[in-house]
């Protein structure tokens, strides 16, 4: 903690940092703008971890970005800056503008910015010339303006950062259990009888997540952690709320580490029912739930062919483990009546992603582990709102029951045609079939693959908009024309208005800002979204749609949500209850799953074992521990012996020695595909305890890396786990290595 108090005094100062902190996920306070855990029903005084009190921090800041720093500094500058530089520049202040040839942004009054971005909006030929997209931070109430006035304007060009990090668990999970999210609540993982963690770094990324499996554990749970990397959030979790973990050697987590290579998980996976089915043929009816497979699945006799035609050399190459390792592991599965599978980015940035998640389906259901108490799927989302616009209709591929319900309650036709995703955003900006980029929050060009390729395709664009709190790289890499709209933060009031969010685990909720905004010059996301439309739909008349009322009353935009997505009923009453309510999901309140069979799928999948050239290592990108997102807090990762530098990769001391490199040394990361190498230079190597033949570097530093069209099959999602290099040794310019 004293990390992150440490950080938060040098943005906002002790009294605003103690003032402030209290206010986190507290239930007449604002929700935590990180990551989607879930608070509990019980709220501690401090109810945030270190990197909650870090992305707090950095909204309420002290730090100011005004117009003499524009001034000061041409695009052309900050172009060169660190996003950590950029970030730690403060709040963005008023309306900025980048006229087309100039190298500046100069202030702009509201009312202006709104006719630019209406005046480019109508020169289009086609609303699909135009791109929205939108980060998980965003409101529910913003997030379903937005997609309204998106529709109205005619294009479901609506991509999201659910493109980079899970679509590829809302791909899965819709085909197979019929819900594109998890089945469980904490209450679920408080009576586990086992827990998968795979593909997730929670002391990092949702590290409360650490708290509720410390609670799974002391109710008697075992924990199976599978990761190509020895995080030290999984091994061992001192409490930093208890003194056993303040004094003490905290609680030991994993009892199982199953130490990974990269993209083994399918096989994993598959080898686990492998074994069970075999189980369950040497003592008839103790493993399989045969009641559930009968009465609640389909397929099961294709994915029963599909796995016990597996090949153990097939497992043991994918997965780097000895048989004897799975072997043990089924004995835990054999052992638990109820199992839980969490999993982040490591299972969701693979060409095989939407497979493996279907693997892991396939896994659970044998047993019945769905739709019961301590049983369930449970995708761990990264941004605190991004599960939240999804069911707002941030959706390149809405359904057609939404748009029918749009209609219905607007009286306007919706567009039918599905829209463009994140990477399809960028083919369409790279050959000029987008001419306007607006943001909704993010840092779309730090966040996406093939930063070379973005970087270009969003300087082609006419007009980029970027509706923001603080300074980041896409501000920096605009298009020939460029807006700045700074937003209100999560932390700061709105009047006596309040949002909601929807966390992992389905659980909406409200939010209410308590600090005075940053400046007097910021719009709410519902106001730059209800004003923007007025100016863009002021000719054809906006009697239909009441976006002055929307901006002026939120409780008005919360009365349509309730009449166009379900599970909102009597959202404005429910809402106001301490801790908000939780939405409706099929498979696990009922065990009912709404597929193309209406039973929950069982599938086959073809394992694809990833076989490299010699030479040759799987990349992932990963984050820091001073990092949240495209967030750089700070330029340590203490909990993986790093300070002070982030042009580092992970190599294991095995495969240094192979390649006759030494720890220390500088290299340059080479990728390779098809259309050609993508270089990153100028890496230290850090020699570490990674998989054989794996490596780990931080994005966004190595997204160039990642080629545009090295996607996951089905959900689109770019790979940015495992990226195929080769380590080179840097020679500096002028020859010095
Ligand atoms: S676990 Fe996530 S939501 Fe909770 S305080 Fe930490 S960063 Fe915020």
């Amino acid at each position: 903690m004293a990390h992150s108090l440490a950080m938060s005094y040098a943005q906002m100062g002790v009294k605003r940092t103690l003032l402030t902190l209290v206010q986190v996920n507290q239930k007449h306070g604002f929700d935590c703008p990180g990551c989607a855990w879930p608070e509990g029903r019980h709220r501690s005084p401090a109810e945030f971890c270190e990197n909650g009190a870090k992305a707090v921090a950095e909204e309420a800041t002290l730090r100011r970005v005004t117009r003499d720093f524009f001034a000061e500094h041409s695009v052309t500058e900050l172009a060169g800056r660190s996003d950590y530089w950029l970030g730690q520049q403060g709040r963005l202040t008023e309306p900025m503008y980048k006229p087309s040839g100039s190298d500046h942004y100069e202030p702009v009054a509201w009312d202006e910015a709104f006719s630019i971005i209406a005046r480019e909006l109508r020169a289009l030929e086609s609303p699909d010339e135009a791109l929205f997209y939108t980060s998980g931070r965003t409101s529910n109430e913003a997030a379903f303006l937005y997609q309204l006035m998106v529709r109205r304007f005619g294009t479901n060009n609506l991509p999201d950062c659910s493109n980079m990090c899970h679509e590829s668990s809302g791909s899965a999970l819709t085909q197979t259990l019929g819900i594109g999210k998890g089945t469980v609540s904490l209450d679920d993982l408080y009576k586990a009888d086992l827990i998968f963690v795979v593909g997730q770094n929670p002391g990092t990324n949702h590290p409360r997540m650490l708290s509720a499996l410390e609670k799974a554990k002391g109710n008697g749970a075992r924990i199976v952690a599978v990761n190509p990397l020895p995080e030290a959030g999984l091994m061992r979790f001192k409490n930093p709320q208890k003194a056993s973990g303040v004094a003490g050697r905290g609680t030991k987590l994993a009892d199982r580490f199953l130490q990974i290579r990269l993209n083994g998980d399918m096989a994993l996976f598959q080898a686990l029912s492998k074994l069970m089915l075999e189980a369950e043929d040497a003592d008839p009816g103790s493993v399989i739930d045969h009641e559930f497979v009968e009465t609640h699945t389909h397929g099961f006799h294709d994915f029963e062919k599909n796995v016990r035609e597996l090949e153990w050399e097939d497992v043991e190459e994918a997965t780097g483990l000895p048989r004897a390792a799975v072997e043990e592991t089924v004995q835990d599965v054999l052992g638990a009546k109820s199992v839980i599978v969490c999993w982040a980015m490591g299972l969701t940035q693979h060409k095989n992603s939407v497979a493996t998640i279907r693997e892991v389906v396939n896994f659970l259901l044998l047993r019945g582990n769905v739709g019961r108490p301590g049983a369930g799927v449970c995708p761990v989302r990264g941004h605190s709102n991004v599960q939240g616009d999804r069911t707002m209709g941030i959706y390149e591929k809405p359904s057609a029951a939404f748009l029918d319900a749009l209609r219905d309650e607007f009286g306007f036709e919706p567009p039918r045609r599905h829209g463009a995703d994140a990477v399809e955003s960028i083919r369409a900006l790279r050959d000029g079939q987008a001419k306007v980029f607006i943001a909704m929050g993010g840092n779309f060009v730090s966040a996406t693959p093939d930063t070379a390729v973005t970087e270009a395709a969003m300087r082609q664009a006419r007009l980029t908009v970027q509706v923001s709190t603080k300074l980041n790289r896409s501000h920096a890499v605009a298009g020939e024309q460029a807006l700045i709209l700074p937003t209100l933060g999560r932390t700061e009031k709105d009047g006596d208005r309040f949002v909601t969010v929807e966390d992992s685990m389905g659980m909406v909720h409200a939010s209410r800002g308590r600090l005075a905004p940053a400046s007097p010059d910021l719009l709410s996301e519902v106001a730059i979204v209800s004003r923007l439309a007025m100016r863009l739909f002021d000719q054809d008349g906006v009697a239909g749609i009441p976006w002055e009322r929307f901006e002026a009353d939120h409780d008005a935009i919360r009365d349509r949500i309730e009449r166009v997505v379900p599970g909102f009923d009597d959202f404005n009453a429910r809402v106001r209850e301490p801790g908000g309510f939780t939405l409706p999901n099929a498979p696990r309140d009922e065990r009912r799953f709404p597929t193309d069979t209406g039973k929950a799928n069982f599938t086959a999948n073809a394992l694809d074992v990833l076989r490299l050239a010699p030479g040759r290592l799987l990349l992932q990108t990963v984050r820091s521990h001073d990092q949240y997102n495209t967030t750089i807090y700070g330029m340590d990762d203490r909990y993986r012996g790093v300070h002070n530098g982030r042009r580092v990769v992970f190599v294991n001391p095995g495969d240094l020695a192979e390649r006759g490199i030494a720890d220390g040394e500088l290299v340059d990361l080479v990728s390779e595909w098809p259309d050609g190498e993508r270089t990153a230079e100028a890496f230290r190597v850090i020699a570490y305890s990674t998989a054989r033949g794996c490596c780990a570097a931080y994005f966004p530093e190595t997204n160039v890396l990642v080629p545009l069209d090295s996607t996951a099959d089905t959900s689109n999602t770019p790979t940015s786990k495992s990226v195929v290099v080769r380590l080179e040794r840097h020679v500096a310019a002028g020859g010095a290595g």
